[in-house]
């Protein structure tokens, strides 16, 4: 499953919700899942460009700057950080989709349950409460009365 895509390039501009919803690999001192990172600031990372920023940030692709969505669906936006799971090893088709709430209640918010919906249409959604431990961290698939 592809979804379309707007046109390349799409920038994370402020937005810097994925340095706080995934524990980053390769900073010192280490910077654990749900807390902000502690070079976030406002208009970004802070030390984007810097050879000190680990290539795990740099890697990074969610489905918002991969061109999925519109403008108002960048995650601090949407408040939903969304990744794709692809099938191995077939890694061009999308088998379902992780939704990482960037903040506690934000996929109850009109516009991020309508795209929940959207996307539960075409693949299976797991939803990621925001300071989920244990297994929750894996997500759960939406409910059918979501
Ligand atoms: S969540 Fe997406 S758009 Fe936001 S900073 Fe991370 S990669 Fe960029
Ligand atoms: S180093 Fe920058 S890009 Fe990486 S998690 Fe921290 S703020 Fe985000």
């Amino acid at each position: 499953m592809l979804f379309p895509k707007q046109p390349p390039p799409r920038e994370c501009a402020e937005c810097s919700a994925c340095c706080n919803v995934y524990h980053i690999d390769g900073l010192f001192p280490e910077s654990p899942r749900w807390v902000d990172c502690y070079h976030q600031g406002e208009r970004g990372c802070g030390i984007h460009g810097h050879p000190k920023r680990p290539p795990a940030c740099g890697g990074f692709l969610c489905m918002w700057l991969d061109g999925w969505g519109e403008e108002d669906d960048r995650p601090d936006r949407l408040g939903l950080v969304l990744d794709y799971n692809r099938a191995r090893p077939r890694i061009d088709v999308v088998e379902s989709v992780t939704a990482i709430e960037a903040a506690p209640g934000r996929s109850d918010e009109p516009r991020a349950r309508a795209r929940l919906r959207e996307l539960r249409a075409v693949l299976k959604v797991l939803l990621v409460p925001h300071g989920a431990r244990g297994l929750d961290n894996f997500g759960h698939e939406l409910p059918a009365d979501f």
